[in-house]
C-alpha cells in the first residue's frame, strides 16, 4: 500500500530548503555576523582577543571531504552526498549516512566510502553534538560507498559492526580489488581496510543501542543482494539505505524490480514522517514517490514490450522512460537498469 501524499511539492521544497541551507548557518558564517554586529567604538582600541582554534576536521595531508551534518530529527544528523557516480574528484562522497546520539555514544548508520571520510564525518559530528564514542555501526547493504568507513570506527572507537552477511561472503578481509580502491586517491583512502561485520541478522530485529529503540528490517534482494532499512519509531524516522533514492536515477546493477517494489511497500507500511534515502535530498513524506514510480513504470513497460514480442536486443530502446531522462545519471544507468530488469522478467533472477 503506497502512501498518498498531501501537497508533495510544498513538502519536498521545504525539505530541500532545510537541507540546502547549511551554508548560511555554519560556524564561519555566524561568527562573521556576530563580529560585524559588535559596537563600532570597541573595535579600534581593543586588541583582538585570540580566537580559539576550532578542532580540525581535515588534516593537511588528507583529502578534504565536504562533511557537514544536517539535523533531520531529534538526536539524528545526516551527511548528504552528491548525486554523482564515485570519482577521484568527489572522493566517493555520494551516499548519505547518519548519526543517532544515544545516552553515552553514537549509533552510526552507514559509514561512507573510506576511512578518511569516516574520520572527518566523526570529527564534524563531534563538533556539532559532542565528542561521544561510536559504539555501534549499522550497515544498509554491501555496496562499498556505504561501508568502507567501517575500519575507522573499528580501529579508533572499537565499534560493534552490524550489517549484511553478504559483506562477509563477498569481501575478503584485507582485499583491495574493489571499486573505491580503484577510484579514490591515497589521501582519500587513508587506512581504509576491508573488515567483516561482527553481527548479522536474517529476521526483523528490535535493538536497543545506547538507550535508543531501533528496528533493523531485512527486505532481501531489492537494490542489492541483501538490503536492510532502520526504523526509529520514537522519531517516526526511516533510514532507508539504497532501497530509496531520489533526485537521480538508481543503479539496479544487482537489484530486482519486484524486490524493490516489495521493499518500498514494506517501508511505506511503517509509521514514518522523515525518511533518509541512500542517495538524494528529499526526506519528507514524498521521499519514496519517485522510486515507486520508476520501478512500477519499468515493470509495466517491460511487461508490455515483452507482450509485443520485443526481446533483449530491443528492450533498452523500447523502454526509454523519458519521464526520467533529465535526472542525473540517466544516461549512465537507465539502459543498464532496463537490461537487468528484462533478465529478471525473462528468466526470473
Ligand atoms: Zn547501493
Amino acid at each position: 500500500m503506497i502512501r498518498k501524499i498531501f501537497s508533495p511539492v510544498a513538502l519536498s521544497v521545504s525539505a530541500m530548503v532545510l537541507l540546502m541551507s547549511g551554508c548560511s548557518d555554519d560556524t564561519t558564517a555566524s561568527s562573521s555576523v556576530s563580529q560585524a554586529s559588535k559596537p563600532a567604538e570597541v573595535a579600534p582600541v581593543a586588541t583582538p582577543a585570540p580566537v580559539a582554534e576550532a578542532p580540525k576536521t581535515v588534516e593537511a595531508d588528507e583529502f578534504a571531504y565536504k562533511v557537514e551534518p544536517k539535523k533531520v530529527a531529534d538526536n539524528v544528523w545526516c551527511f548528504f552526498g552528491a548525486l554523482e557516480m564515485p570519482t577521484r574528484e568527489n572522493g566517493g562522497e555520494m551516499a548519505n549516512n547518519c548519526f543517532i546520539k544515544g545516552d553515552d555514544s553514537y549509533v552510526v548508520w552507514d559509514t561512507g566510502p573510506s576511512y578518511v571520510y569516516a574520520k572527518q564525518a566523526y570529527a564534524a559530528m563531534a563538533k556539532e553534538a559532542g565528542e561521544l564514542p561510536v559504539k555501534y555501526v549499522i550497515i544498509s547493504h554491501e555496496h562499498d560507498d556505504h561501508w568502507f568507513g567501517n575500519s575507522y570506527y573499528k580501529d579508533v572507537h572499537g565499534a560493534e559492526i552490524i550489517g549484511p552477511e553478504a559483506i562477509n561472503l563477498d569481501f575478503e578481509i584485507g582485499s583491495t580489488d574493489h571499486r573505491m580502491f580503484d577510484i579514490l586517491s591515497e589521501d582519500a583512502l587513508g587506512d581504509t581496510k576491508v573488515i567483516h561485520v561482527d553481527k548479522f541478522y536474517k529476521e526483523i530485529t528490535d535493538l536497543n543501542l545506547a538507550g535508543i529503540d531501533l528496528q533493523y528490517v531485512p527486505v532481501g534482494n531489492a537494490h542489492s543482494k541483501e538490503d536492510f532499512f532502520l526504523w526509529m519509531p520514537s522519531n517516526k524516522l526511516i533510514l532507508a539505505g539504497d532501497i530509496v533514492m531520489n533526485g537521480r536515477v538508481t543503479s539496479n546493477r544487482d537489484g530486482s524490480v519486484e524486490g524493490s517494489i516489495a521493499a518500498l511497500e514494506t517501508i511505506n507500511a511503517k509509521d514514518w514522517e522523515v525518511l533518509i534515502p541512500g542517495h538524494g535530498f528529499i526526506i519528507d513524506k514524498t521521499a519514496t514517490d519517485e522510486y515507486v514510480e520508476y520501478f512500477t513504470m519499468m515493470r509495466d513497460r517491460i511487461e508490455a514490450a515483452m507482450d509485443e514480442g520485443i526481446d533483449e536486443t530491443g528492450i533498452v530502446e523500447a523502454v526509454p522512460m523519458v519521464e526520467f531522462k533529465d535526472k542525473p545519471l540517466y544516461e549512465a544507468l537507465h539502459g543498464l537498469n532496463v537490461s537487468r530488469a528484462y533478465q529478471e522478467y525473462d528468466m526470473g533472477l
